[in-house]
């Protein structure tokens, strides 16, 4: 029989890659092979974000478009499933199956596991609202989840930390994805050490609060992430460790420690202080000022004098006045980025914050945005100037734009560009930096590719 053909769209942020593969995980079993494009699909999965009002709109607006998809199929004989999953599943629920009835499931971040299941019973006839899952079950997903059904490439992610039990003011993700759980250490090095047979040499660490990482260890103790990066760091073919995304209040000794000690643990790190003003960070409920974040840096600096900084920043949160606007621009030019991501403030429904008065007119927050990104756009810019010359390892993880060049990241997370042959692609490889442009390089590959690559994992045992 065939393979029944599966595409996943994928909106947000990295965990909702890292879902997505193990979504496709999960139906590989049911004969489920995942497709690069919605065409010829029997299964389509749509994995939503919620964290501002238009990448929530951005998912009804495809369901739209899916719609004349599923009756093409139909027409030709075919039966097209379409399936909600990730935070807009999560806090819209059956709401979803009401406004686009042309969806078969809803499923949230907690409960993918059961997907199976619930196509099983799509594909018997059974009532989409009866197959509406967001619960939060007592058992974890990861429990449940098979093994990986493929290579996830050279640069891979690994989720080991979920949830957030920060409830800043203007944040969806404590109530779409739930309270914080961090996987036990053996079930992490497990995943890591399949990952690395499959080929990574990277691999991201990922949770929406990564740091507040207190997975129980093989010692039966609680370990934080500086442990657990240290014990990765053991794994052999391993070369490079990343983690996203950090609260500023989770950065412990430890964790500053592994920046200082750990040669695989890359000198990039992603901190979000989201505003520079200290009224602004209260009415945030950030659980921190401008001063914490600063001195934070400054251990983090002090340990490890390379370290790249990145951030994400919002503007125009109710409330903000000019003043308050000018003290975060102040802290950026404080700290000075490698990069960064900046928003307008979006309300979103049953969050503290959609409920205050003082909302930001629109256009002010366009201006600030404007002016915010203006001076990060500098900041980046001049920070990839200063690579020029230099010679650096980068993992080339994809094929870049133009044919005959490969793109790969730099240790602080620079896209670089080089001229390099496909058979390239998975290779850490040392590149000398020829151009800077404000969000990439361009470099040359150096030395003899066979003698100075380390190789994927695959190839050298094939
Ligand atoms: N856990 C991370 C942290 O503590 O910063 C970030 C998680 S969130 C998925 C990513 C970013 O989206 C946030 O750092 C924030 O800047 C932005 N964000 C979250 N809610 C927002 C909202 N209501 N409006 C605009 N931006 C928002
Ligand atoms: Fe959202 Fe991050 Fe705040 Fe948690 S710590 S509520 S994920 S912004």
């Amino acid at each position: 029989m065939a393979a029944k053909k599966l595409y996943i769209k994928t909106y947000g942020c990295q965990m909702n890659v890292y879902d997505s593969q193990r979504m496709a995980d999960t139906l590989a079993p049911l004969g489920y092979q995942e497709i690069n494009s919605p065409d010829g699909a029997d299964l389509i999965l749509l994995n939503t974000c919620h964290i501002r009002e238009k990448a929530s709109e951005k998912v009804f607006s495809e369901l739209g478009r899916l719609r004349q998809l599923q009756e093409a199929a139909r027409a030709e004989g075919r039966r097209l499933l379409i399936g909600v999953a990730g935070c807009v599943a999560q806090a819209e629920g059956e709401e979803i199956v009401r406004r686009a009835p042309q969806v078969d499931l809803v499923v949230g971040p907690q409960t993918y596991h059961r997907l199976p299941d619930l196509v099983t019973r799509a594909l018997q006839g059974e009532e989409a609202r009866r197959l509406v899952d967001t619960e939060f079950p007592p058992e974890s997903k990861f429990d449940f989840l098979p093994e990986e059904s493929r290579s996830a490439g050279a640069a891979a992610f690994l989720s080991v930390q979920e949830g957030c039990d920060k409830f800043c003011s203007f944040c969806v993700v404590p109530y779409t994805r739930g309270a914080e759980v961090s996987r036990p250490v053996a079930n992490i090095l497990a995943e890591a050490e399949r990952l690395v047979q499959g080929g990574a040499l990277e691999i991201t660490l990922l949770g929406q609060n990564v740091n507040a990482y207190h997975g129980e260890g093989p010692d039966g103790r609680e370990w934080g992430l500086g442990r657990l990066l240290g014990r990765l760091a053991e794994i052999d073919g391993l070369e490079r460790l990343r983690y996203t995304t950090s609260h500023p209040r989770d950065v412990d000794e430890e964790l500053i420690a592994a920046h200082r000690d750990l040669d695989k643990l890359m000198p990039y790190l992603h901190l979000p202080v989201q505003s520079g003003s200290d009224r602004i960070l209260a009415a945030m409920n950030r659980k921190h000022d401008s001063a914490f974040y600063l001195r934070v840096i400054e251990k983090l600096r002090a340990a490890q004098p390379e370290l790249a900084l990145s951030s994400d920043f919002i503007v125009g949160f109710p409330g903000e006045s000019d003043q308050d606007f000018a003290a975060t621009l102040r802290l950026v030019t404080e700290v000075g980025y490698a990069q960064a991501y900046s928003f307008k403030y979006s309300p979103r429904p049953g969050t503290p914050a959609a409920t205050a008065a003082d909302a930001v007119p629109e256009e002010v927050k366009s201006e600030r945005l404007a002016m915010l990104q203006q001076l990060l756009g500098e900041q980046q810019y001049a920070f990839n100037r200063g690579a020029v010359g230099k010679r650096m390892p980068v993992l080339l993880e994809r094929k870049a734009k133009r044919p005959g060049q490969l793109a790969g990241r730099s240790p602080w997370m620079q896209a670089v560009v080089v001229e390099a042959p496909q058979g390239l692609l998975g290779h850490l490889l040392e590149v000398e930096i020829l151009e800077a442009h404000p969000n990439s390089l361009v470099g040359r590959l150096v030395g003899l590719p066979e003698e100075e690559m380390v190789a994927p994992r695959m190839r050298t045992t094939a």
